[in-house]
Formats: C-alpha cells, structure tokens, sequence
C-alpha cells in the first residue's frame, strides 16, 4: 500500500446528471497513480438528488465521501470546506462537470513530486467560454493585476493541487470573503503550472451569471487591494488644486475685465461632475465597509448539515 495518500476536492452544486459519470472517469485515472486516494464531494446545498447518488456511490467505495451544506453557501465556501475536512497529503481541486479532466491528475501528482507545492491548472483553449465571458475575465485579470500586484499567473481556474503545507497555510486564512485562486497565490510557496484543455460542460448548465461573476470579480479585487480606498485621496487632491486654479482664474479676470455672467452650462457641469465623483467614491468605501462588516460579524463560512462516509470531525462542522 502506498503510504502517501491524495484527497480530491469536489464541489457540487445540483449535479445529478454529472456524478456518475465523473466517477467512472475519475476513479480509474486515480486507481493509475502510485498513491492511496478519497474524494471528497461537497455538497453545497443541492436540491436534486447529488447528494443520493453520492451515498450510493460511498457505499460501493468508502474511498468516496461527501460532506453537505444546510444550505447553497457558494462554491468558494465549499472549497474552504473541503480543505479544512481533506486528510491528504496532497489535495485536489477540481470541478463537477469534467472540465477539469481527471487524465490530467497524473500530470499535477508529477509536478508535486517535482517539488511545486502549489500546481495550477492553466487553460489554453476557452473556446467552451462566450466571447464576453472570455473578454470580461481579461479585463478582470487586467485589473486585478493592476490593482493587486499581478500576483495571478494567466488563465487558471479552481482545478489546483496543493501540498499538505500549502493546505494548512489556506485554513489559516480566515476570511469571511473568499476569492480562493487569489488566496493560493497570496500563501506563496513553489508554485508549477499544467496546461491543460477544457471541454463542453458534460451535463445540467452553468450557474455562474453574469451578476455572480461580477460579485465574485469585486470580492476579488476588494479583499486583495486597497488601491480604490486609496486613489479618492489623489482624485480629490487634483480636483481641489484644479478647483483653487480656477478661482484663481476668475478672480484675475473679474478684476481685469468686469464680470460676463454666462457660464451656467459649465456650472451644472461640474456640479454633476462633481457629484458623480463623490457617489463613486462613497460606493466604493462601502464596498470596503460592507466586508468590514462580514468579516467582524465572524460568522462561520458555511454549515455542515450532514457527513457522508467520514469519521466524525464535529470540530469542522461550522467552520
Ligand atoms: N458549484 C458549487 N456551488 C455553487 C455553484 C457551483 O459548488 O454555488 C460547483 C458546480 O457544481 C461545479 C463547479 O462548482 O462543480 C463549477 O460550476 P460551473 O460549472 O457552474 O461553473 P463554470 O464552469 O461555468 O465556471
Ligand atoms: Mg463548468
């Protein structure tokens, strides 16, 4: 028996159709590693029956074992969970759908054993993406990486492995607001790249809308950047010296000239103008005050209603 063993994390969210064809495909591609395995779904709040297929899958194989949410708490904090219940000494990541394709696990294992604590997946064809899905991520990458430091390599996704080390250095972030793939990049550590190509979706669709992604896109760049807090301070600084310019201006060529009254058009101008840059600006210390809020109120990041093959870990259970 091979004494390292690796725990595969599986967020599910209404996944009926998927669970049984995932296995057939993940399983013999695991059997093939030098390594003892689980995997670990977890359900984040299914209302179909995921959460019945997996349990009769955990009755053929206890390898196979799932924890469930009380309710739909996203997939972020699902892979909080699954990192803080994974027993590995390598975990994991990887979708529901067969987009992440389990052939490539052999390939992340090896780059593990390289040295890489943390091992990206990297996509190099989005074809499966809409054109706007594929923009919008690039002007997000653009500005995150702008705003953060350009910590985040191009193009990967939640299909990641990590080392034991790099696994406890994540259940030490105790974030309420999750944006998981910033997160890996932030703990450091050695980090190794797959490239791989994903697919169609095999069955059921998408959850992700164009709302939540851009939610998840400002709790990204928020919980990783205080530049936008920051920049009001320079905007405001420039407009005040413009503003003292301009009195300036006018009061030189009053006394010059006499005074011409037109002018109410650039006054409304800046009036709106101006207004608009202080909505924006007080929007965005909200932004900030709002996950101020979340993360001082300390509630847990998800509840577990329910364990499916495991050993009892109650100290897990609200984490
Ligand atoms: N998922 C989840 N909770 C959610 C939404 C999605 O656990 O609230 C899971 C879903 O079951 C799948 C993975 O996250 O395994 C990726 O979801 P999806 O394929 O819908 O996202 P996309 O591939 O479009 O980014
Ligand atoms: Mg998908």
């Amino acid at each position: 028996m091979p004494d390292q063993r690796l725990s595969v994390i599986i967020p599910v969210l209404n996944e009926e159709r998927m669970i049984d064809l995932l296995a057939k495909a993940l399983v013999p591609e695991l059997e093939k590693l030098d390594l003892g395995w689980n995997v670990l779904f977890v359900d984040d709040g299914s209302t179909d029956r995921t959460l019945d297929r997996i349990r009769a899958l955990s009755a053929a194989d206890p390898r196979i074992t799932a924890i469930s949410f009380s309710r739909n708490f996203g997939k972020e904090q699902a892979m909080a969970a699954g990192l803080r219940y994974a027993t590995g000494d390598c975990v994991l990541i990887m979708d529901a759908d067969l987009q992440h394709p389990p052939h490539y696990i052999a390939e992340f294992v090896a780059r593990w054993r390289q040295g890489g604590r943390v091992v990206f997946g990297q996509r190099v064809n989005r074809d499966a993406d809409s054109f706007l899905r594929r923009k919008y991520s690039d002007v997000f990458h653009a500005v995150f990486g702008f705003l953060a430091g350009a910590r985040l390599p191009r193009g990967i996704v939640d299909f990641v492995l990590l080392d034991r080390t790099a696994v406890d250095a994540m259940n030490a972030l105790d974030e309420r607001t999750r944006f998981t793939k910033g997160m890996f990049s932030w703990i450091g550590f050695n980090t190794a790249v797959v490239p791989f190509d994903t697919g169609e979706r095999v069955a059921g669709k998408s959850t992700f809308n164009f709302l939540k992604l851009l939610r998840f896109a400002l709790d990204g760049i928020v919980s990783f950047s205080t530049l936008p807090l920051r920049v009001w301070s320079i905007v405001g600084a420039f407009v005040s010296l413009g503003a003292l310019g301009y009195s300036v201006y006018f009061l030189v060529k009053t006394l010059l000239f006499k005074t011409d009254v037109p002018g109410f058009p650039s006054l409304m101008v800046s009036i709106m103008f101006f207004s608009g840059v202080q909505m924006i600006s007080l929007g965005v210390i909200g932004e900030y005050v709002g996950r101020i809020f979340e993360e001082v109120k300390h509630r847990p990041l998800y509840i577990v209603a329910d364990e499916v093959g495991l050993a009892d870990t109650a100290t897990n259970r609200h984490g």
